[in-house]
């Protein structure tokens, strides 16, 4: 990682100019760092950092409609596939069958963690001034609108469904957002993690009127609850198991993690029996399109408003551009959101 200096880059007609303000820091980010994963664009030896983003348009291609200068706007992050299939030229690149599609500050095109950056201004949704200090929890959140979607569009297409009791696996920024929308829909909502139940996170869960377990103390398979709706977020492939016997008969349970390659020994026969006669579902999300941006505006206003100050305290360190090194390191345990500060 390093500091350069590039040419302020100029926004083609479709595209606009974008001063960034704020850029949120990653697990992905932290990965690509370590390399696993990550792609230039073609043109450039190195990659621009940055996929959670806040920021003003600074000035519009010729051709953008319906954004002005000054507005306050979130880029999604992906970017339709070279061959433009199915999906993406349906606006749902999230759905992307090649694989060839582009992400910025991941895949074939830079990210946002710098003054200026373009952007296609499809791409991009408007926020109100509301959301200044927050919205760069927007693309986070977006992971879970998606997920939350498809969990309700997958349901209720196939019965009549009334959810009660939904869980969460994790507490990191994606599944406290992941708490609050839940609560958001009136179901019951349990949070699991790792921290301590006097923890910042252990309270924000709790603000929400999301109860909070302690997995250090009340292991997952002594959980004697079973769940409408399961959000796995962690990413360990122990707890996505785990996950699959908490979920009540005619439940689903969506897996939002990347799980790194584990061998366990595991009874497959249960599990695939429990999957067909309990009527189970399991699924899995990632990514969001524009759509699950539009309507994570209005629940980010929502939370915002229902709950005061929760967003702000996600929110763990504020960082300056030339501490880049502060930004990336390692997460430490109080660590919930880290983002840079471009411009105040
Ligand atoms: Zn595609």
């Amino acid at each position: 990682m390093r500091v350069i200096d590039q040419d302020v880059p100029e926004p083609g007609p479709r595209e606009v100019l974008l001063e960034v303000r704020r850029v949120g820091v990653c697990g992905t980010d932290r990965d690509i760092v370590a390399g696993f994963y990550g792609d230039p664009p073609e043109d450039s030896t190195y990659l621009v950092l940055g996929h959670e983003s806040l920021s003003r348009v600074a000035k519009l291609g010729s051709k953008v409609r319906g954004f002005k200068k000054g507005d306050l706007v979130v880029p999604t992050v992906r970017r339709n596939c070279a061959e433009n299939c199915l999906n993406c030229r349906n606006g749902e690149s999230d759905m992307c069958l090649t694989g060839h599609y582009k992400e910025h500050g991941i895949k074939g095109l830079h990210g946002f963690a710098r003054e200026l950056a373009v952007t296609d201004a499809d791409f991009m949704v408007k926020l109100s001034e509301s959301l200044l200090n927050v919205g760069v929890l927007l693309e986070p959140l977006t992971v879970v609108e998606k997920a939350t979607t498809q969990t309700f569009l997958i349901q209720q297409s196939r019965m009549r469904w009334e959810p009660r009791k939904a869980l969460v696996l994790g507490a990191g920024p994606v599944g406290l957002l992941a708490a609050a929308l839940l609560r958001l829909k009136g179901l019951e909502v349990h949070t699991v993690a790792t921290r301590p139940r006097d923890s910042l996170k252990a309270r924000l869960v709790e603000q929400t009127g999301a109860s909070y377990i302690n997995a250090k103390e009340t292991p997952l398979d002594t959980l004697e609850n079973r769940y409408d709706i399961v959000l796995e977020i962690t990413g360990n492939t122990s707890v996505a198991l785990e996950a699959q016997r908490l979920i009540e008969v005619n439940g689903v349970v969506s897996f939002l993690g990347v799980y790194k390659g584990q061998q366990l020994t595991e009874d497959a026969g249960r599990l695939f029996t429990d999957l067909v006669l309990g009527n189970r579902i399991y699924f899995g999300s990632v990514n969001a399109n524009k759509r699950y941006f539009q309507q994570g505006v209005r629940d980010l206003t929502r939370i915002m408003n229902k709950w005061k100050g929760l967003l702000d305290e996600m929110i763990t360190r504020t960082t300056s551009p030339d501490r880049f090194e502060e930004a990336y390191r390692p997460e430490d345990e109080e660590e919930i959101k880290t983002i840079i500060q471009f411009k105040s």
